[in-house]
């Protein structure tokens, strides 16, 4: 069981959309991503973290046709996890500068 963390999306001509997800598990092995296509069970094995948009993509385009449009979106809790870390560290920075120069 891994975390969402990004989705790669297509579309065929005929409009249908296909996705594959970019997971992570954090607790075996939280440095690499895996691919995991939400259609067919495709499921590749990654040596490295890179090219895994161009994997993603590629399978899209030749499994199920999907090569228009291709995007990519972060999970959105991800997203909003950030959201709400970023404020708090500029207040922490600000507290220190503050604490500093008194
Ligand atoms: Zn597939």
């Amino acid at each position: 069981m891994g975390a969402a963390l990004r989705h790669f999306t297509a579309t065929t001509e005929q409009g249908q959309v296909f996705t594959v997800n970019v997971e992570r598990d954090f607790r075996y092995d939280p440095y690499r991503g895996f691919l995991v296509c939400a259609h067919c069970g495709w499921r590749p094995s990654l040596l490295t973290t890179e090219r895994i948009i161009d994997m993603a993509g590629e399978h899209l385009a030749s499994a199920h046709g999907a090569d228009r449009g291709p995007e990519q979106r972060e999970n959105e809790s991800f997203r909003k996890g950030r959201l709400i870390v970023l404020p708090i560290v500029a207040v922490v920075l600000i507290g220190l500068l503050f604490l500093l120069k008194v």
